[in-house]
């Protein structure tokens, strides 16, 4: 950011709003170095006017992964060879595909890899409550990790056992985790 409002588009392109601000110093001149933009998904559609979202076809800013169940680029696909990793968005196809335009696309030098998720939705919101509930899976599906006779046994025995650790540890707990005690 050069401290002065930018008189020109992504695409060298005039920019007739901009007419009388163009090239006029914004905030006395302020000048600042975009290196990375991070929020929840909510600010990055409002910032960017995103055209793609957790609810359209094409799920990632990023690159084109796809939230349709038998497209190659489903997102679910994590492994090395998985082809969305081979489709990354370049900076030109942000511009022209992904955003709608905003002014933070004609920082000089935005990329779209500056775009980052807050880690809290990420992994609290996200990662852990599915890598979570899967393991949860895993370990109950008999009793060499937990005694019992079913997967409920099982799984009502690690609820007492975490939370007389929480307690032990002196960890709050929320009332629903309460509830089961
Ligand atoms: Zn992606």
């Amino acid at each position: 950011m050069n401290g002065k409002w930018v008189e020109h588009g992504p695409w060298s392109e005039a920019l007739p709003s901009r007419s009388s601000k163009g090239g006029k110093l914004i905030a006395g001149g302020y000048r600042g170095i975009l290196c990375v933009m991070r929020g929840d998904e909510k600010f990055v559609q409002k910032a960017f006017h995103m055209r793609v979202s957790w609810v359209s076809e094409q799920v990632c800013w990023m690159c084109c992964a796809s939230r349709v169940r038998d497209s190659l680029n489903l997102y679910t696909y994590f492994g090395p060879g998985a082809t969305h990793r081979l489709s990354l968005i370049s900076l030109s196809d942000f511009i022209s595909d992904i955003s709608k335009g905003c002014a933070w696309i004609r920082v000089p030098g935005f990329q779209p890899e500056m775009l980052f998720y807050d880690f809290l939705h990420v992994f609290d919101l996200t990662m852990v409550p599915d890598a979570a509930a899967t393991a949860l899976v895993e370990l109950s599906e008999d009793d060499s990790v937990w005694p019992g006779q079913s997967v409920d046994d099982r799984l009502r025995y690690a609820h007492v056992q975490f939370v007389k650790l929480c307690r032990e540890q002196k960890i709050r707990l929320s009332a629903a985790l309460k509830c089961g005690d």
